[in-house]
């Protein structure tokens, strides 16, 4: 048996029905934006992973960073101890987060960051002596699997199951150009209710919706409503943040900044599960106390490991060289060029890029659902080219690596570009 089918021996894989799917190839070398699977067969990764790999795969700095913390000091308990990785990952945050984000708190993945800013904001409350239990959520959105990050996630079909064992959450329309007004007048209805804990997003693009991007002039305003009516706001960064809008993070677009921010995805450089969740000075406060039940009773066994905070640290300085700011600004213009060669195409309903993401709609006669049946046949296309696109329904998305060379980009154009002819 060869890797792929040893594979379905033991292995349940993610979002995956295991009886229709075919076998997944076997990937055994990444290098830069490229990987090969065991029949040496070679593929682009138009999508970094998962959004997780800006800097390409095994890169060597991120890899030395880990190895030589590995052999330094490969974990400590963040409980009643600190470290020097922690403690420079954190000042280095704070170089690069709006100034209002005050304090860091660490876990290991876009969803436990997601659960701790949503407990932070129900205890803050509490320990005020004051009932808020329930949240704001946009439609569609995704915020990951945990119960707590379920709840305030979208998309139906992941979800139903748990219908009854979830927390309270009140979606509103995604703000896109034609719903604004719409989506402000439910919001300003919904906080004074005084019942809402939080309103969380995506800011500007949410992501497993299908890229779907919306205006930072209506999020402003509506950051805004929340904060005269005490509603906190939880900036979901885990795919946005690092680059992937153009700037460092899309709330980098914004005049009102976010109460809490969650981070994860790209932190690392795709190397380590990591995650964490910023907070302002005055969130913390409210669990600064003399009652030792005040304080927040969350935690990770992995809570800041040291190798992954090294992974971070390594990861934003390269996000920061020139270089990596030079590769963001020529992806987004190539995406641009690619934008307005391929809107006009009869089969594409409608196109949008910002920073590194580019997204497309394909056109159809029918609904189409999110694992269809022409999101199977796009998706098979694209792996049988050598390209690693994953279609969401009819929409087809690239957020590459941001080292991905102009070959590589001009490759993935145009296998979509062959795509739309088979659909
Ligand atoms: C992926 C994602 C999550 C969940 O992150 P995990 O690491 O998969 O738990 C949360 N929010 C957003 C916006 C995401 O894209």
């Amino acid at each position: 048996m060869n890797l792929s089918q040893r594979d379905k021996v033991y292995n349940w894989h993610p979002y995956t029905q295991h009886k229709t799917s075919s076998d997944f190839p076997a990937i055994i070398k990444g290098k830069g934006a490229l990987l090969w699977d065991e029949n040496g067969k070679e593929y682009i990764d138009a999508i970094a992973s998962w959004w997780v790999n800006p800097f390409g795969h095994s890169n060597t700095i991120i890899a030395d960073a880990i190895y030589k913390q590995l052999t330094t000091l490969e974990h400590v308990l963040f409980g009643g101890f600190t470290h020097d990785k922690a403690v420079e990952l954190s000042e280095k945050l704070m170089e690069i987060l709006p100034s209002n984000q005050q304090k860091i708190f660490y876990s290991d993945n876009g969803s436990t960051a997601v659960e701790v800013a949503i407990k932070c904001s129900f205890q803050y409350n509490y320990n005020k002596g004051i009932k808020k239990t329930k949240i704001i959520a946009l439609e569609n959105a995704f915020h990951g699997d945990t119960f707590g990050a379920m709840a305030a996630s979208g998309i139906s079909f992941f979800t139903d199951a748990f219908n009854g064992s979830l927390l309270e959450v009140v979606r509103i329309p995604i703000p896109t150009i034609d719903n604004e007004d719409k989506s402000i007048a439910v919001l300003t209805n919904l906080v004074k209710t005084n019942e809402f804990a939080a309103f969380i997003f995506e800011p500007l693009v949410l992501g497993a919706a299908g890229m779907v991007m919306y205006q930072p002039e209506v999020l402003d305003k509506m950051i805004a409503i929340c904060k005269q009516n005490n509603v906190f706001t939880i900036a979901d960064e885990v795919m946005t943040g690092f680059g992937k809008t153009g700037k460092i993070f899309a709330t980098d677009y914004l005049e009102n900044k976010p109460d809490m921010m969650c981070l994860s995805k790209a932190l690392t450089g795709g190397t380590i599960p990591m995650a964490i969740t910023s907070f302002t000075q005055e969130i913390f406060d409210g669990f600064y106390d003399d009652d030792v039940n005040k304080a927040l009773f969350h935690g990770h066994t992995f809570t800041a490991n040291p190798s992954g905070c090294a992974a971070a640290l390594a990861s934003i300085s390269l996000l920061q060289s020139q270089e990596m700011q030079n590769n963001i600004y020529r992806i987004n213009q190539s995406h641009l060029e690619f934008d307005s060669k391929i809107k006009n195409h009869p089969k594409v309903k409608t196109t949008r890029v910002l920073g590194v993401i580019f997204a497309l709609e394909v056109t159809t006669d029918s609904e189409e659902s999110y694992y269809g049946s022409l999101r199977n046949k796009l998706y098979n296309f694209f792996i049988e080219n050598g390209v690693i696109l994953r279609p969401v329904g009819n929409i087809v998305y690239i957020l590459p690596p941001y080292i991905i060379t102009e070959n590589q980009l001009q490759k993935i154009y145009q296998t979509i570009e062959n795509a739309l002819e088979i659909v």
